[in-house]
């Protein structure tokens, strides 16, 4: 069963409220120091928690075997070209071609040197 949200605004419009009309809105005898260290802190989470969901395309380590790191976290994508996910992470891995074990399309990947 999923929980109700209620209403909400699209990851772009709630970030440009967030960023954009919510400072100007502030009174001035709010923002100490504390206030604008608590307030890009949150910023710095919600703009983290939207790029976190966004699938990431795998890099290729150079070698006698196809390897793969997750482009979010580096680590190594144990079941390579079967993961939809990172074991590590949990990020979600955008293939860009065809998963094969024969080689990498140009500009498929960004591979490490
Ligand atoms: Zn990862």
């Amino acid at each position: 069963m999923s929980r109700s949200y209620g209403l909400m605004w699209s990851k772009e419009k709630a970030l440009e409220f967030l960023k954009v009309w919510l400072p100007d809105n502030i009174p001035e005898e709010v923002r100490d120091d504390e206030f604008c260290d608590e307030y890009q802190r949150t910023v710095n989470r919600v703009e983290y928690e939207f790029e976190r969901n966004l699938p990431c395309k795998p890099r290729l380590q150079k070698g006698a075997k196809h390897i793969w790191d997750c482009g979010w976290c580096g680590s190594v994508i144990v079941s390579g070209e079967n993961a939809n996910y990172c074991n590590a992470c949990g990020h979600p891995i955008l293939w860009d071609e065809i998963r094969t074990l024969t080689g990498v399309k140009e500009g498929a990947t960004k591979e490490v040197d």
